[in-house]
């Protein structure tokens, strides 16, 4: 079975009745660049960026920053990069980052509305990444986006980061990278149509949208059976977030597990999605799936389960779908 996997290396991830499905891989790590090309990934959908500051005592300088990162995107050759800036903070603390870590973590002072606190580590990011981007196709993703100021505010930073650059004479690409905003947060999802106005691109994080839309602790072993990503509510989310995203004209992806489980191929397809990524080891699965389904049938299937209010039967139409 492996070896068959693997000779879908170059086979497209397209449906039987012909809907072109884009896949692209998660990144923790820059050693990874290799297992990604490998696994026939079209792109790195969301290159999670807070390696750069983990395990160590100071803050990445710019320089640095912008050398790893020139680094990954050459080696990626021409694939597109989605460089998502720190998701740090709150538990995942980086004792560069000089924060505490407050009475609820996931809740408190990380990603985003730690940039916009800390405005010279999200500048240093930011210039690195504008600087790398001059190497290959970059997009910059924003962790933890919950208003439309925020992602304004981050789009001000970036602006002045870019005068700044010009001024120095640094060569930036043309056109600018795109930026897009992850949607991880309930309230994000229920006001994605008035964000999208602001958002170059969406990526829909699935792994905190469960967690904060059903109040699971992601990691928390005793409440992880009643993490559901087939909760009505989380569907709903995902699908009021994909439409406003084509409302928009915006392209959207989903980056949480869920886009790395096959179970969840036809109905993520079935709510409108035609972009996943995920962790590159799932990615071959998850195109031997999409392949043996036809895009209409699970356009029908989505809408049958949107009008379930019940997981349980939910969870039952999608595996008992046969993708014809
Ligand atoms: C998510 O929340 O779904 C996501 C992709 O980001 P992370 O897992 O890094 O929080
Ligand atoms: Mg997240």
């Amino acid at each position: 079975a492996r070896r068959v996997l693997s000779r879908l290396k170059d086979v497209p991830a397209v449906t039987r009745d012909g809907g072109r499905i884009g896949l692209q891989a998660n990144m923790e790590l820059p050693n990874e660049v290799g297992a990604v090309l490998d696994s026939g990934a079209e792109g790195i959908g969301l290159l999670r960026s807070e390696f750069l500051f983990m395990n160590r005592d100071d803050v990445p300088s710019e320089d640095e920053q912008y050398g790893i990162l020139k680094d990954v995107i050459e080696r990626m050759g021409g694939r597109t990069v989605t460089v998502r800036t720190f998701d740090a903070g709150g538990d995942k603390l980086a004792p560069a980052l000089g924060c505490t870590i407050g009475p609820n973590p996931s809740l408190g002072l990380r990603a985003i509305r730690l940039g916009l606190a800390r405005q010279d580590l999200l500048e240093a990011q930011l210039a690195a990444i504008l600087r790398a981007a001059w190497h290959g196709p970059v997009r910059i993703l924003i962790p933890m986006i919950a208003t439309v100021g925020e992602l304004r505010a981050t789009r001000e930073v970036m602006n002045r980061v870019i005068r700044r650059l010009r001024k120095a004479g640094m060569p930036l690409p043309d056109p600018l990278p795109p930026l897009g905003a992850m949607i991880e947060i309930p309230g994000a999802a229920l006001s994605a149509d008035a964000i999208a106005w602001h958002a170059d691109f969406f990526a829909i994080g699935t792994n905190d949208l469960v967690q904060y839309t059903l109040a699971i602790d992601r990691a928390d072993e005793a409440v992880a059976h009643l993490y559901n990503p087939l909760h009505p509510a989380v569907l709903r989310l995902i699908q009021f977030t994909t439409q406003a995203a084509h409302r928009a004209n915006i392209p959207v992806s989903v980056c949480g597990e869920m886009a790395g489980d096959p179970r969840y191929a036809p109905l993520l397809l079935g709510l409108g999605l035609r972009e996943l990524s995920m962790t590159t080891s799932n990615l071959p699965v998850v195109k031997n799936r999409i392949r043996s389904l036809n895009l209409v049938a699970a356009e029908g299937l989505g809408r049958t389960i949107m009008e379930q209010t019940d997981s349980g039967k939910i969870g039952q139409l999608l595996d008992n779908f046969e993708g014809r």
